[in-house]
């Protein structure tokens, strides 16, 4: 537990909110902002900043409560679907630095549903750089899988 961290503080319960389910490894509750009906967060309970800073297995654990979170929320809340969203890193929109799952139901019915897609669907990227950033970073992945296999 961090006395900084205000999702630390939500486990701990002296921060109040709406708590949605726990298990032995994760904790779900709403969020105070959310971008459409129903949207929620899934923590681990042990902390972590981030996607990079988070075990393995709480990573599996909140994965996997997310999911079975997602498929009630779709029912109960009569979503039309589902997007599951991280944020690793302020320059890429994350505010609080305790490892978190989005769970966001989406609706059709946009009174229900605030997001709206933060790039332009249906256009191309370069094909020449799309192919260059695949590359280096397939190089990357061989090169790092065939040191861990050598040690
Ligand atoms: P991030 O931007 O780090 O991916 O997401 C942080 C989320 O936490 C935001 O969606 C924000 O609305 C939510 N949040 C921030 N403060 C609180 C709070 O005090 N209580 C609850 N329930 N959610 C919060
Ligand atoms: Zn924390």
């Amino acid at each position: 537990m961090n006395n900084q961290c205000l999702f630390c503080g939500i486990v701990a319960g002296s921060v109040p909110h709406v708590k949605v389910a726990e298990d032995e490894t994760t904790y779900a509750f709403m969020d105070i902002n959310p971008g459409s009906n129903g949207h929620l967060l899934v923590i681990p309970k042990r902390h972590s900043k981030d996607l990079f800073e988070i075990s393995p297995e709480d990573l599996a654990a909140v994965t996997l409560a997310a999911q079975r979170i997602a498929k009630s929320a779709v029912e109960v809340f009569e979503a039309d679907g589902i997007n599951l969203l991280n944020c690793c890193g302020a320059d890429a929109w994350q505010t609080v630095f305790h490892f978190h799952l989005h769970v966001i139901p989406r609706y059709i019915d946009k009174t229900k549903d605030r997001l709206v897609l933060p790039w332009q669907p249906g256009t191309l990227g370069d094909p020449d750089l799309i192919e260059t950033l695949g590359s280096k970073l397939a190089t990357s992945l061989d090169r790092q899988l065939s040191t861990t296999m050598e040690s």
